[in-house]
C-alpha cells in the first residue's frame, strides 16, 4: 500500500498569504476559538483530555491532563509559555508551522490559554529564527485588531495578551524550566522539578508550557470533537497525526505529516522521501532527534508509533522515539565520526549546572575525538559506556542530574557503540579511521 500523508495541521501550506488575518479567516480560521469561547473552560480541557491529544516535544503527555492540573480559580495571573525554541538537530518542524500558518498557533494559543485561565501567552521562539518572529509580532497585532487578543475577546469576558519572546540562542532554553528562566531574564540553567510549572512556574506563577506543533492541532479538535481526533491513525495510545522531519542522505528530504501507528520507518524514506541517493546502500537511521539511539537498516520495518519505542531494556525497540526528526545516514558515513560530530554539539550546550553533564560530555567528547583521529585505547569503549551510563541512569534508578540534557547525550553514545562497536574497535585497533581516507568529508570538522 502505497504511504498517503495525512494533512491537518500542514493542510494549508502553501495557500498565498495565509498570514493574512483574512485569508486565514476565509480557510475556516478563529471559528474554533469563537466556538470555544462559548464553552465552559473545563469542556474545552475535557475535550482536549478525551481527544488524546499528547505533547508533540518529545514527552508524549497528555496535553488535556496537564491543561487540568492548572488552577480553576488562580489567585493571581496564570500563564501560558509557548515553546518554539526548536533546535534539536534533524528536527525542523516548529519553523515550518510558525513560517505557514503563523495564525493556526496563535488560534492554538488563545484557546489554550482560554481553557487554562491564562493571563499571558508568551511565545518563546529559537533566536535564529527572525524572519518568523517578525511576522509572528504581526500575526498578533491582526489578531488584536479583529479582537482576539486583548480584554473582552468576542465579548466573552476573557481577556488575553499575546507576548512574542526572541530566544536567548541556546539549546538548553528548549527545556521548559530553563526556558522559564530565560523569559525572566536569567541564564537559561534548568530547574529541579519538582516544583512543576503548574505550581510554580514563569514568575513563580502557574504555567503550562506546551510545544508549538502540539497547540497547532487544539483548533481542529475543537472543531470537529474528540472523538474524531481519537479515531485517527492506528495508534492506540497516541492517536492523530505527526510531522515527521527527514533529513540526511536521502533524494527528497522534508516534511510528511502521517498518521501515527500507520506506517514504517522503512516506508517514510524510501517512499516518501525518495529512498538513498546515488544509489548507497542505508547505514543507519537516527529516528528522533540527535539525542535517539541509531537504528539499523534491519530495524526500520518498526511501525512509527511512540508506545513501539522505549528506554533501553523496556521495549520492542531499545531506543526514543523523540522529536521525529529522522536522520538518514548511508554507508559511507563513519559512525565514530558520527558520534563525535553529535557530542561536539552537545559539549557545547551544555548549562554547566550539573557535574556529570558539564564533565561528562566533554570527557565522552574527547574520548570519541581519539578514537576517531587514530589514538584510541583499548578501555576506551568501556569507559565511554560506563560514563554514559552513569549521566543516563542506566545502572541506578534515577538520572544523576537536573534535567534530560545529560541522558540526552548519553542516549546516543549507547547506541552507537553498542550497535557499531566492530566499527569503534577496527578505529582503535588499526590507529585510524578505515572509513574517511579522505578527511576533507568528515562531519566533524563542520563543529569540531
Ligand atoms: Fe545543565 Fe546539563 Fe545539568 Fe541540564 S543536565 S541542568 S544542561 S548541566
Amino acid at each position: 500500500m502505497a504511504v498517503e500523508e495525512y494533512k491537518i495541521i500542514t493542510k494549508l501550506f502553501g495557500t498565498e498569504n495565509l498570514q493574512d488575518i483574512e485569508v486565514y479567516k476565509a480557510n475556516g480560521g478563529y471559528q474554533a476559538l469563537e466556538k470555544a469561547l462559548k464553552m465552559p473552560q473545563d469542556e474545552v480541557i475535557q475535550q482536549v483530555q478525551d481527544s488524546g491529544l499528547s505533547g508533540r516535544g518529545g514527552a508524549w503527555f497528555s496535553t488535556g491532563m496537564k491543561w487540568s492540573f492548572m488552577p480553576k480559580e488562580p489567585d493571581g495571573p496564570s500563564y501560558l509559555c509557548v515553546n518554539a525554541d526548536e533546535s534539536e538537530p534533524g528536527t525542523f518542524k516548529d519553523r515550518q508551522l510558525l513560517e505557514n500558518n503563523p495564525h493556526q498557533l496563535l488560534e492554538g494559543v488563545i484557546i489554550a490559554s482560554y481553557a487554562i485561565r491564562a493571563s499571558v501567552a508568551y511565545i518563546y521562539v529559537r533566536g535564529e529564527m527572525w524572519e518568523e518572529m517578525v511576522q509572528l509580532e504581526g500575526c498578533i497585532e491582526q489578531a488584536r485588531e479583529a479582537g482576539y487578543v486583548g480584554e473582552n475577546i468576542l465579548g466573552s469576558g476573557f481577556g488575553l495578551e499575546v507576548v512574542m519572546h526572541p530566544g536567548a540562542g541556546a539549546y538548553i532554553c528548549g527545556e521548559e524550566t530553563g526556558l522559564m528562566q530565560s523569559l525572566e531574564g536569567k541564564r537559561a540553567e534548568p530547574r529541579v522539578k519538582p516544583p512543576f510549572p503548574a505550581q510554580r512556574g514563569i514568575f513563580a506563577r502557574p504555567t503550562t508550557v506546551n510545544n508549538v506543533q502540539t497547540l497547532c492541532y487544539v483548533p481542529h479538535i475543537i472543531n470537529h470533537e474528540a472523538d474524531w481526533f481519537k479515531n485517527i491513525g492506528n495508534s492506540e495510545r497516541y492517536p492523530g497525526s505527526f510531522i515527521f522531519c527527514v533529513s540526511g542522505h536521502v533524494k527528497k528530504p522534508g516534511l510528511f505529516e502521517l498518521e501515527l501507528g500507520k506506517w514504517t520507518m522503512r516506508q517514510i524514506i524510501e517512499d516518501l522521501a525518495g529512498g538513498l541517493y546515488n544509489g548507497r546502500e542505508l547505514k543507519a537511521v537516527i529516528p528522533g532527534g540527535a539525542s535517539t539511539s541509531p537504528m539499523t537498516p534491519d530495524e526500520i520495518d518498526i511501525v512509527m508509533d511512540p508506545a513501539n519505542f522505549s528506554l533501553p531494556g523496556r521495549g520492542e525497540y531499545q531506543g526514543m522515539f523523540g522529536t521525529g526528526g529522522i536522520i538518514v545516514m548511508d554507508d559511507t558515513t563513519c559512525m565514530v565520526d558520527a558520534l563525535l560530530n553529535l557530542l561536539n554539539f552537545f559539549e557545547h550546550e551544555s548549562c554547566g549546572q550539573c557535574t556529570p553533564c558539564r564533565e561528562g560530555c566533554p570527557w565522552t567528547r574527547d574520548i570519541v575525538w581519539r578514537i576517531e583521529h587514530g589514538q584510541g585505547r583499548p578501555d576506551d569503549l568501556d569507559t565511554l559506556l560506563e560514563v554514559a551510563d552513569n549521566v543516563a541512569g542506566f545502572l541506578s534508578p534515577r538520572y544523576s542530574t537536573i534535567c534530560l540534557f545529560g541522558p540526552a547525550f548519553s542516549y546516543p553514545i549507547h547506541g552507537f557503540v553498542n550497535t557499531f562497536r566492530s566499527e569503534f574497535e577496527a578505529h582503535i585497533e588499526q590507529g585510524k579511521c578505515p572509513i574517511h581516507k579522505d578527511k576533507s568529508i568528515k562531519l566533524s570538522r563542520l563543529v569540531g
